[in-house]
């Protein structure tokens, strides 16, 4: 019983990264890798225009936040081991850091790309995502203790699995949730927010992506239905404020 508890315990684990968007190696469509160098001044010029607007846009929902919650750190990591991935984490100084892995950045096909990506993990800190995981996963991890201590199990074995249930419970929601906002602040920006979101015609029907992130054609829809509201606002002459 034990061992088959430690299985589901590893297999949840390794489904349950909400605050990472991976971009699987067995894509639909085969992607083209650019050269290292390229990707990387493209990411970081693109990074330095978009991220004053993802900080003013963070300022906006968080003004009792301590300075350093909107301030988002630019970060690459080099290890070309890595799987395309990009996450948003906290630095121990509190401030988010938005890291993109270099096989992440090569495969990119244009800034546009680069900024609703960058987008997107700035929205997961603006809708205070990790938070609220956090704050599922002690629920979870309560709720998992309790259930495998009546049952005479382990109740430490009990609290990884209740911890990664509860921490995956929001995470397609949350997905989406960052996807309209960084429609808004890839907008905003100045980029193509549309062109920008045709990065999810990459993952489309990958099984590892969709344990953790809603269907791509989903993902797309949402990101077209807040395009049309920011257009909307804009053919009025004004702004559609940023919502999800
Ligand atoms: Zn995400």
């Amino acid at each position: 019983m034990r061992k088959l508890i430690a299985a589901a315990t590893t297999a949840l684990l390794a489904a349950c990264t909400s605050t990472t968007d991976p971009v699987p190696q067995q894509s639909a469509a085969p992607v083209a890798m650019r050269d290292t160098q390229s990707s990387v001044s493209d990411y970081y010029r693109v990074a330095a225009r978009v991220e004053p607007v993802a900080e003013s846009v963070c300022r906006s929902f968080h003004a009792n936040k301590p300075r350093g919650f909107c301030d988002f750190q630019v970060k690459v990591n080099t290890d070309p081991s890595q799987p395309a991935n990009a996450y948003q984490t906290i630095g121990a100084d509190g401030r988010p850091i938005i890291t993109f892995n270099v096989n992440m950045l090569r495969s990119f096909r244009n800034d546009h790309e680069i900024a609703f990506v960058f987008g997107h993990e700035a929205g997961h800190q603006i809708a205070r995502h990790i938070e609220q995981t956090q704050a599922n996963q002690l629920a979870g991890a309560v709720l998992g203790g309790i259930l495998v201590a009546v049952g005479g199990g382990d109740a430490r074995v009990g609290v990884d699995i209740g911890g990664a249930i509860g921490g995956r419970s929001y995470s397609k929601k949350f997905e989406l949730e960052a996807d309209t906002i960084a429609a808004h602040i890839a907008d905003r920006a100045g980029y193509n927010a549309a062109i920008g979101a045709r990065t999810f015609e990459r993952t489309r029907g990958s099984s590892a992506l969709l344990a953790t992130h809603p269907p791509s054609t989903q993902r797309m829809s949402q990101v077209a239905r807040t395009i049309q509201t920011i257009n909307t606002a804009k053919s009025q002459g004004g702004r559609a404020p940023v919502a999800w």
